[in-house]
């Protein structure tokens, strides 16, 4: 890898540097490292400049390739001074205080700097940046300059008759603006000629098309006649590529676009990985209009009314049930025991029978009383489950009122807008229509996202208010996996994304994950059924790392039984072959209740009985489920898997259980697998911490980071308000991994990763440095996963893995990432 020219931007305010970096980054799409040291830590007056930050930044972009440090004014050239004496002399020496204009110094500093021009060249370049501003306002230097270069121009023989070279009017509009030299400029760099533009038209200069300040010097207009020659071995291949870069870039108006279509990108939290280009299609289910005022009604035709909406109602959502996947069932399931639930009825017919009301009014006023109840609720899980009551109480006045559920079927190709989608409105995306997703709620370790993933759409949530300023039909651009969306994207930037999105359909072609010094990383799947089942064997699995069996549970108004359970984990085993069928037992609680198990409220319910803890207190259940394992694990090749172990103790009760079973079987002939691998998560700070003592009880571990992340940030991981702090790229959540896998090694124990980070391709480097044995990842995101394990030298990961444990946010992390 050749190291890039690192850029700094200081400035007094944060906001203005990560403005400039921006639009500087906007400027290519090769990674250039850039630090920013902007603002000071004094919430009360947060300008200013800190020799210290300045000083740290240039540590965290630094390479041999040098580093260019732009100021905005006054102080910030001081500290960045005073910052250079702080530096180790040898870095000092590489680099360079530029006095250029901060918004052009930049941009020029990051095309250069992409194109790999050493830090000299970068320099020169930099301090040169205002001058094409001054040649396109200043039509006086520009006559000058016209003047000068017809005279040296008189002089020059050009083209050279060994020089290959191309006429090309330009006929669009813009001319050529920024984008397109910066373009043009890197494709230049690429070659090994000596590639020289003229503009003909105004009988300039020949100038390097290798630089971008002399590009934009030309003044390339509409109409303006250009030269391009190239001067060497690569010369006429350049050519063919610069004059198809020219003509795709200017000749199509659409996709030079002016900036400000660029500057559209907004950011949430990726949640479902994917590229989706189509028109927004936003959905917001229709009001109902209900009268309250008191009319002269027939009690009894009324409650008959009630009645039979009610029994549709049920009907309609047992159909559903049946035609849904395991996740959405449960929902189903907890809408229909509130139209099950006799005291709310009764309390609906007193309404209608003692207040006087119609069936709507009366449907209406119960469902509000019980909004508000749940709303008053201290607890935000339970808080949420207003949402619940409104959805199952708009169903039943939607039938009393002859109006249509809404749908979620588009009728036209789209990517669907919404404040926030429950669960059960995902359960209706069964439409080929739907692109992608964009919420302006949610967080991406929901439970309605898993299904988003599981349905292969692209989803992004927490995307903000500013979604909703978003016109209907407009055409939009969203990437799942960086969480980045565009409006009226440029074609450029859908070029883009498009091969990005093809590059990584053509990543199943690798059937292993070994990296450049022959590593060989097993990639399991996380799935939730077979259905899953199946498509993550397409998208290459090695085998299942997790299935999360709750969904058998939460789908139906009863425990699964021993046989259904067997069936199911049977299906799964069978498509799954020779490869490893991870199962995990029950972990329910927290975030996925089940009803039928009269579950208390709980204040803090992620702290509360969920997991093993729930598992431990109904040990009937969990036994049950142990017999089916058990009993599949005689044919096929089962693990066994225990979540949320926060103590020795909990896993040696419920590996007592296991014997038990293991008894009970015996003694009624039923055979199994004696030496079923057993292992546990690892997602709670206490059993990473204790990862020494608990490796000497089990098999292996899974490190599962959705749960690890927010129990060591203390962020709940559902909560939007705080999901960016629930990050498994903080260096507290790395270095407990690290931690883990040493106590796992150390015990000669396997330790593998199935939290959502080992399905981020970013975070591919950092779980190599950690030793990670092997990746459990969301199906989609396995092709990708591979390709980056394809890419990384095992060496270098473990070399740099302290550097970035030493970073100290989710943030530098990343950033460090970016220049990898
Ligand atoms: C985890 O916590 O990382 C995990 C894989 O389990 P779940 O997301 O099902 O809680
Ligand atoms: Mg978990």
């Amino acid at each position: 890898m050749i190291n890039k020219v690192g850029i700094v931007i200081v400035s007094h305010s944060a906001k203005l540097a990560s403005g400039v970096e921006e639009l500087a980054r906007q400027m290519t799409q090769v990674l250039v490292p850039i630090a920013l040291a902007a603002g000071i830590d004094d919430p009360e007056n947060p300008l200013g400049t800190d020799a210290m930050r300045i000083k740290a930044a240039i540590e965290s972009v630094y390479s041999e390739a040098g580093v260019i440090v732009l100021m905005d004014l006054g102080s910030a050239v001081m500290n960045a001074e005073m910052a250079l004496e702080f530096l180790p002399e040898n870095t000092r020496n590489n680099v360079r205080l530029c006095e250029a204009p901060l918004v052009e110094g930049a941009i020029v500093a990051v095309i250069e700097s992409a194109s790999d021009a050493n830090l000299e060249r970068v320099l020169a370049s930099t301090r040169d940046a205002l001058s094409a501003k001054i040649s396109q306002l200043n039509a006086n230097v520009r006559c000058i300059k016209e003047q000068e270069y017809s005279l040296i121009n008189n002089q020059d023989t050009i083209p050279k008759s060994t020089a290959h070279s191309r006429r090309i009017t330009i006929v669009n509009p813009n001319g050529l603006h920024l984008r397109p030299a910066a373009n043009l400029v890197a494709t230049a760099a690429r070659f090994q000629s000596e590639i020289k533009l003229q503009n003909l038209t105004t009988r300039g200069k020949p100038c390097s098309a290798k630089s971008i300040n002399q590009v934009m010097l030309l003044g390339v207009r509409q109409g303006d006649e250009l030269l391009i020659t190239a001067e060497g071995e690569d010369g006429e291949e350049a050519l063919a590529d610069l004059q198809k870069l020219i003509q795709e870039q200017l000749d199509n108006p659409s996709s030079s676009a002016p900036y400000s279509s660029f500057l559209t990108a907004l950011e949430g939290i990726p949640a479902s990985p994917g590229i989706a280009i189509a028109p927004a299609f936003f959905y917001k289910s229709a009001p109902l209009e209900i009268a309250d005022e008191k009319i002269q009604i027939d009690e009894q035709l009324e409650w008959q009314k009630l009645q039979q909406a009610i029994q549709k109602a049920i009907e309609q959502l047992e159909n559903l049930s049946r035609s849904s996947t395991y996740e959405v069932n449960s929902v189903f399931a907890a809408h229909l025991l509130y139209l099950k639930d006799l005291e709310l009825i009764e309390r609906s017919r007193t309404f209608i029978f003692e207040q006087a009301l119609s069936a709507p009014a009366a449907w209406k006023k119960l469902i509000e009383e019980l909004i508000a109840s749940y709303q008053a609720l201290p607890d935000s899980y339970l808080r949420a489950r207003a949402a619940d009551v409104e959805d199952v109480g708009l169903r039943v006045l939607r039938l009393l009122s002859g109006v249509d559920s809404p749908t979620l079927n588009l009728t036209r190709t789209g990517i669907l807008i919404a404040v926030d989608l429950s669960i059960s409105e995902m359960a209706q995306l069964n439409s080929g229509n739907i692109k992608g997703i964009c919420t302006v709620e949610g967080s991406a370790t929901a439970h309605s996202v898993l299904l988003a993933n599981q349905l292969g759409i692209p989803m992004v949530v927490g995307l903000g208010q500013k979604l909703l300023s978003i016109a209907d039909n407009t055409e939009l651009a969203i990437d799942g996996t960086t969480g980045e969306i565009w409006s009226e994207p440029s074609e450029e930037i859908c070029q883009n994304l498009r091969s990005k999105d093809s590059i990584s359909q053509s990543k199943t072609i690798f059937t292993e994950a070994i990296t450049l010094d022959g590593q060989t990383i097993p990639i399991l799947a996380n799935i939730g059924g077979s259905v899953n089942a199946r498509h993550a064997l397409e998208c290459g699995a090695q085998g299942v790392g997790l299935l999360r069996t709750e969904l058998l549970y939460l789908s139906s108004s009863t425990p699964p039984t021993e046989e259904e359970q067997l069936k199911t984990i049977e299906e799964i085993a069978v498509i799954m072959g020779d490869y490893p069928l991870t199962i995990r037992t029950l972990d329910i609680g927290g975030d996925k209740p089940v009803s039928y198990l009269n579950l208390p409220p709980e204040d803090n319910p992620f702290l509360g009985v969920r997991g093993i803890r729930q598992s431990l207190v109904r040990p009937d259940i969990l036994k049950t489920q142990l017999r089916a394992i058990l009993r599949a694990s005689l044919k096929y090749k089962i693990k066994l898997m225990f979540p949320m172990i926060s103590s020795v103790q909990e896993i040696r009760a419920a590996k007592q259980l296991v014997l038990q079973v293991q008894m009970e079987l015996k003694a009624q002939g039923i055979g199994f697998n004696q030496a079923i691998p057993i292992g546990i998560m690892i997602e709670v700070p206490s059993a990473a911490i204790m990862a020494d003592q608990l490796a000497a009880e089990v098999d292996f571990f899974s490190l599962g980071t959705n749960d690890l992340a927010q129990y060591i940030m203390a962020a709940d991981r559902t909560n939007t308000q705080v999901a960016a702090l629930s990050d498994a790229f903080e260096p507290a959540v790395l270095r407990m991994i690290q931690q883990t896998v040493k106590a796992a090694h150390n015990a000669g124990i396997r330790v593998g990763i199935c939290g959502q980070l080992a399905s981020e391709p970013k975070a591919v480097p950092i779980l190599l440095g950690l030793l990670v044995d092997e990746l459990s990842v969301n199906p989609q995101a396995i092709p990708a996963i591979k390709e980056e394990i394809c890419r990384q030298s095992f060496k270098q990961t473990q070399s740099t893995i302290d550097v970035i444990l030493q970073l100290d946010s989710a943030a530098a992390v990343k950033d460090y990432l970016l220049n990898w």
